[in-house]
């Protein structure tokens, strides 16, 4: 349905970093920067779990207090085709079966894309250590200015195609390694526990940025994420 006015970057930022990319029906999960549309284009859309109006889909889940309809608990990402089915049925879709898919939705994801705890570092190791081979190399190859990723001059013809494979392949890649590394988090020494809070800020930067467009501050890839469960 229409907005009434546009969501706010920090919000929308929320929204996109939780999903990870992905869509939020547990059954469904598509990506959400299709690699096939070459990922500079999105096809996510916030979906309202209560509507502005009194007549929208689920206005009856209402709660009786004072109630912002585009407040980030009140905001769903998905798929173009999950955000019809649900305003078209809401009897079958209710608040609280939105809520426990936005909930739980990192846990389903991770368990669909195969992410486990392991029994110990070495596999917890191999696991990530694939991924991030693969955003280095496409670093290597696509990063503007000797790869700064940070201080590129979006003027540049390298730009372009830096964001399509930072949206399509590199922050996915991003997410999965996160998730991995949570799920296995107690295999980390302190040490890789502070390495990987720096990282997780370095992915909000990134997301920040190629996501919301906002130009905020990005801290650096900490090069400690070479020796991640090493
Ligand atoms: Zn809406
Ligand atoms: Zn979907």
């Amino acid at each position: 349905m229409a907005e009434r006015k546009a969501i706010p970057a920090a919000t929308r930022l929320h929204l996109f970093s939780d999903a990870a990319g992905f869509c939020q029906k547990p059954d469904c999960l598509e990506a959400l920067f299709p690699a096939e549309m070459g990922g500079d284009k999105h096809i996510a859309e916030m979906a309202h779990v209560i509507p502005h109006g009194d007549a929208g889909p689920r206005h009856g889940d209402r709660p009786a207090d004072d109630f912002d309809p585009d407040a980030f608990e009140n905001l769903i990402l998905l798929c173009p085709t999950c955000h019809t089915k649900i305003d078209k049925d809401p009897e079958a879709y209710p608040r609280n079966v939105l809520l426990d898919w936005k909930a739980n939705h990192l846990a389903r994801l991770a368990h669909k894309q195969g992410i486990r705890a392991y029994d110990d570092r070495e596999h917890a190791r191999a696991a990530v250590a694939g991924i991030m081979a693969e955003n280095r190399a496409i670093w290597e190859k696509f990063a503007p200015e000797e790869g700064s990723d940070f201080e590129y001059d979006p003027e540049s013809a390298t730009a372009p195609a830096w964001d399509e494979r930072m949206r399509s392949v590199i922050l996915p890649n991003h997410y999965r390694t996160l998730a991995i590394i949570e799920a296995n988090l107690g295999l980390a020494t302190e040490e890789e526990r502070r390495t990987f809070a720096e990282y997780q800020e370095h992915v909000r930067g990134l997301s920040e940025r190629h996501i919301c467009g906002v130009s905020g501050r990005a801290i650096r890839f900490p090069a400690s994420m070479k020796e991640m469960f090493a």
